[in-house]
């Protein structure tokens, strides 16, 4: 610290964060007011400034002008919006130490930093969480999020699918070849192989692996839905299976583990992954999973009230390679999503920093940790796995089943407030009783005013209530409203309670506006 007065201000910003973290959740709003979004707006200055503020008047437009436009999704246990998640105490208290070490977590330098080795001790916990066999997935790292970790996911499939073909059609001719898609790229590769197409077969993809697609030169038009029908998440096999079999075409299938409009699951069974397994082997291809949010059922149990929920992410250790969000279900702060391969030294095919000897690794304890720049996106890295850690740590496997289980209680009393109410339809409409509703809804409850005048401004209406706050969206082309619950502090009983009372209130002033 320069001087005196630094000190001060850091611990201003401390007595903030320590009275944020003594706030009882429901007094966080979940919205500022509008106003206050614009006062701030006024108060950001157009130009860097010449001579800067100093450290004392920063603090204070940082506390004063912009802490009040910020919204409350890490805050208040009542932000529905997206599937946000929170940060947890012990994730909060570990990402303050990260700012302040700010390790760059791209070499394995074990003799320099702990960094890289706690990285992949949070990996493997995170592993035994979600009940994988540690060993089987020796291809592991932390992204972003989930758009990278698909980004991977589809760089790796792609990766593999080629360069088989590759193998396969220079087996046939008796000689060996040296190309890669990492060496050579995808044209180069695909001409190697004969390949005219690659696809990519799913059945409700995240709008991120279409991006992700993009991305790795595949495009966005490989994509190719094999469900039984347009509002159908299941895949129909023998359309995939058709598919599969197109000569001169290369697949990467993918299990979208929860979608997110109606955190429906694509497979539902152990057998159901098992024969996307077989179809996969059986024509080169490569399994991807899409499992951000919905991994987490494999926290559950087999009680009957998370059967088919936990019976929706099982068998997935048949994949080839698994896209995860922490920043989501975890409660750890952005940005943090991780990825899970099978296969060891694929992704370095792909990702590896060629000729680049001021980055090599230090010697290894383990002699299993890879360089986390040669495996992925990035080269310099936040630390990003300490929050992960703290937090694992911290609530323990039951800690986060216990989490877990309060969202999807509070998204099923929600679900049945709908169904049963004469205003609104709970969507999809295939959840038309108790029992459905009780079997399927996961931490999501995606409904609509029957009335379209009033669906129109649904979202609009209860947000303004600056009670608690829901996301848009469209469900067969028409408005819908969700509602996602991801936070940490989610107390049922509390928070359905106050989730109707706006719901009510919303109603009697549409009835009022319009009789
Ligand atoms: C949120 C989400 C993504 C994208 O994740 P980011 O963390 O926003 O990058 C991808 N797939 C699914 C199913 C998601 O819910």
């Amino acid at each position: 610290m320069e001087d005196p007065s630094d000190l001060a201000c850091l611990s201003q910003s401390q007595q903030h964060v320590l009275e944020t973290f003594s706030k009882p959740a429901h007094l966080h709003p979940t919205l500022p007011q509008y106003t206050q979004i614009q006062r701030a707006v006024d108060s950001l200055g157009h130009h860097i400034p010449s001579s800067g503020y100093g450290i004392k008047k920063t603090t204070a437009h940082l506390l004063g002008d912009v802490v009040p436009a910020l919204n409350g999704q890490a805050l208040s246990p009542n932000y529905y919006g997206f599937v946000t998640g929170s940060v947890t105490p012990a994730a909060r208290i570990a990402d303050t130490l990260v700012s302040t070490y700010d390790q760059n977590v791209g070499v394995h330098l074990p003799e320099t930093t702990i960094a890289t080795e706690l990285e992949d001790r949070a990996l493997v916990f995170l592993l035994e969480l979600l009940h994988f066999n540690v060993e089987a997935w020796p291809g592991r790292t932390f992204t972003t999020g989930a758009t990278a970790s698909n980004i991977i996911g589809l760089a790796c499939g792609r990766e593999f699918i080629v360069n088989n073909a590759i193998n396969r059609r220079s087996k046939n001719r008796m000689g060996s070849r040296e190309e890669t898609v990492g060496e050579c790229g995808l044209l180069a590769a695909c001409r190697a192989a004969d390949i005219t197409d690659i696809q990519v077969l799913t059945t409700m993809p995240h709008s991120s692996l279409q991006k992700a697609s993009s991305v790795v030169g595949l495009g966005r038009a490989c994509f190719q839905r094999v469900s039984i029908s347009e509002s159908d998440i299941a895949f129909d096999l023998d359309v995939l299976e058709d598919r599969l079999k197109r000569p001169h075409t290369v697949s990467i299938v993918v299990i979208s583990c929860a979608e997110v409009n109606t955190g429906l699951f694509a497979t539902r069974s152990y057998l159901e992954v098992a024969r996307l397994r077989a179809l996969c082997d059986k024509y080169g291809s490569w399994l991807h999973v899409d499992a951000a949010f919905g991994l987490f059922a494999r926290i559950l149990d087999d009680s009957q009230e998370f059967r088919y929920i936990s019976d929706g992410a099982k068998g997935l250790e048949l994949a080839d390679s698994i896209a995860g969000d922490a920043h989501k279900l975890l409660n750890v702060p952005y940005d943090c999503g991780f990825f899970f391969c099978r296969h060891a030294g694929l992704a370095q095919q792909v990702f590896q920093n060629p000729n680049a000897a001021y980055l090599s690794s230090g010697s290894s304890t383990t002699g299993m940790i890879q360089s986390p720049l040669n495996v992925g996106l990035e080269n310099s890295r936040r630390f990003r796995a300490l929050p992960v850690y703290a937090t694992l740590i911290s609530y323990g496997r039951i800690g986060y089943k216990d989490m877990l289980q309060r969202q999807i209680r509070f998204a099923r009393r929600i679900a049945w407030y709908i169904h049963q109410h004469r205003d609104f339809d709970l969507l999809p409409l295939s959840l038309h009783d108790e029992t459905s509703i009780n079997q399927w809804i996961y931490i999501i409850v995606l409904f609509r005013a029957k009335e379209d005048a009033l669906n129109d401004t649904l979202v609009r209406r209860l947000n303004a209530s600056c009670k608690m706050y829901v996301s848009g969206t469209t469900w067969e082309n028409q408005q819908a409203c969700r509602i996602a619950a991801a936070n940490w502090q989610v107390d049922p009983e509390r928070d359905s309670a106050l989730v109707q009372e706006v719901f009510e209130r919303v109603l009697r002033d549409w009835q009022h506006e319009t009789s």
